[in-house]
């Protein structure tokens, strides 16, 4: 079955309508689309995608070597089996995705090329209007939808995040940014300076080493990873017994969500013993003499931002083989030849690449009102980090940084299927968020605390986030292992949800 559904014709002027409607086909808006067919059969709705193909991240990144940096047991739906090496090529996700799309005939449901650009809530009507853009061909549609499923992702896919530095114009050669690394790159025997050492740092860097004459990891500070075999000794175990892959699937994900879940507490009840093992596996393969205190110990407690796993320390045999090398510094300006650093040393280099993140968009970069008010998310307290207070009929998926984002796709789509469920049996038209008597003298505080995750884009764009609170209902505490338990038992009937 072909999963690229054709671009369908909406024609101009005329406005079709959805039961629900889903922005994006990345993994959280596939997923949707999923739950959608098996937990509320019978509901209509479409999913309007940007791009000209589904997978979201997977596909708009292009760097050499993209893969996830968490296993795809996890990141994987708990649905459908994962059934090769944890730690994935974007290739093998999109696969994976696509055998989702026609395994369960979603590819009619899907419309590419469509850019939402605005959504406006009627309480007249109990309607979201959705405007997009067809990219192909410049047209305007307009659709109706009772609901709308934001699957937009959380940062601008169009472009990444370069911090300006003094004299960035006068160097000769390209700067790149991952996010939009060019096809026709020639990195050949070229000397590359990578900026930053988060999790696509660390895999770019090895993907280059191998062809490049030379390659830098060049960081302010430090960032904490995870390394070890890409593989999973249980799931290998199961299979050599030949266990059914779906059994596999199900006992891996409980054996690495078991591990993560020991991991995380231990970072925060023993942070410095939790820093020693993340510290050790590193020096197994860079040796006693390296200098692991100024390039792989960061300042912070262990999984204050993201940590990301290196499979077989690919990482660290490119920094073994001299091929790669760190260089922890700060950037006083660019020239012609490359970088200064503030230490007075200079790094020259053919091409300069930018792995220094992303722009934070809550929104998708779509404009919002409800009955006719326009909407900022940022004057909106979150519902357990997926519905706002105020805004009707709409939820956003934001997964989990410390656990694969993916458990939080499957979780959230269980709770959203059945609110609508609710809505139909007791036939009500509207469902918003309110916050409750006993919430009303609760402060109101940033998304996510920064003593609690903080990574860079982040804190450029918290001001822009919905408001979090201190009790469970009124925040997104990014804990996968609470949330299992409590979505479930979610009380529709709770005076957090008002219903007309
Ligand atoms: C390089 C990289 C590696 C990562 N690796 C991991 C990992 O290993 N594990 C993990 O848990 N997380 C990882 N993440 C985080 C990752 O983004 C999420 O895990 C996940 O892929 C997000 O899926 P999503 O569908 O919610 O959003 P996205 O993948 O961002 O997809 C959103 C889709 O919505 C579309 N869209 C956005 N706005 C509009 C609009 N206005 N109209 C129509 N369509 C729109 C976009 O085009 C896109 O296709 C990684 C992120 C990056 C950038």
């Amino acid at each position: 079955m072909n999963v690229q559904s054709q671009v369908r014709k909406a024609s101009p002027g005329t406005t079709e309508h959805f039961d629900v409607l889903i922005a994006g086909a990345g993994i959280s808006g596939v997923g949707a689309a999923y739950h959608l067919t098996t937990q509320c059969p019978g509901t209509t709705f479409v999913a309007l995608e940007t791009q000209k193909t589904f997978g979201g991240t997977w596909s708009t990144h292009r760097y050499p070597g993209i893969r996830s940096d968490s296993d795809l047991h996890t990141f994987g739906y708990r649905f459908k089996p994962w059934t090769s090496a944890p730690i994935a090529s974007a290739a093998e996700i999109l696969k994976y995705m696509g055998e989702v799309i026609a395994e369960n005939d979603l590819a009619r449901h899907i419309r590419y090329q469509h850019t939402i650009t605005s959504a406006k809530w009627s309480s007249e009507e109990n309607l979201w209007t959705i405007e997009a853009t067809r990219n192909d061909t410049g047209e305007q549609v307009r659709f109706t939808t009772n609901f709308f499923w934001m699957c937009q992702g959380y940062y601008r896919h169009a472009e990444g995040y370069t911090p300006e530095w003094k004299d960035m114009a006068k160097f000769k050669g390209p700067i790149v940014h991952p996010q939009k690394w060019p096809e026709d790159l020639d990195y050949k025997n070229k000397r590359v300076v990578v900026i930053g050492s988060g999790a696509t740092a660390a895999t770019l860097i090895p993907a280059l080493a191998g062809d490049v004459a030379h390659v830098t990891m060049l960081q302010r500070s430090p960032t904490y990873f995870r390394t070890g075999r890409n593989a999973i000794e249980i799931a290998e175990q199961l299979r050599q017994l030949q266990v059914d892959e779906k059994w596999i699937h199900e006992i891996t994900r409980r054996k690495i969500l078991f591990d993560q879940d020991a991991f995380t507490r231990k970072t925060f009840e023993e942070p410095e013993a939790a820093k020693k093992d993340l510290l050790s596996a590193v020096e197994a393969y860079l040796g006693k003499d390296y200098d692991i205190a100024t390039h792989f110990t960061p300042k912070y407690r262990p999984w204050r931002q993201r940590i990301a796993f290196i499979p077989d320390g690919d990482l660290f045999q490119g920094i073994k083989s001299g091929k790669a090398s760190v260089v922890t510094d700060e950037i006083d300006r660019f020239n012609e030849k490359g970088i200064l650093l503030k230490s007075g040393k200079e790094l020259e280099a053919d091409i300069i690449v930018t792995a220094t993140g992303f722009h934070l968009s809550a929104n998708g970069d779509i404009e919002f009102a409800v009955d006719g008010k326009k909407l900022d998310f940022a004057d909106t307290v979150t519902y357990r980090g997926m519905m706002f207070t105020g805004v009707p009929n709409l939820v956003w998926v934001f997964g989990y940084f410390r656990a694969s984002w993916t458990l939080r796709v499957d979780l959230v789509a269980d709770f959203v299927c059945r609110m609508l469920n609710h809505m139909k049996q007791t036939g009500v038209k509207k469902v918003t968020p309110q916050l409750r008597p006993e919430d009303h003298n609760m402060p109101l505080l940033p998304w996510i605390d920064p003593e609690n995750f903080n990574p860079g884009y982040m804190m450029r764009g918290m001001h822009l986030l919905p408001k979090r609170g201190d009790k469970p209902e009124w925040q997104h505490n990014q804990d996968y292992w609470a949330e299992k338990d409590e979505f479930p038992s979610i009380d529709l009937k709770d005076r957090a949800f008002a219903y007309e």
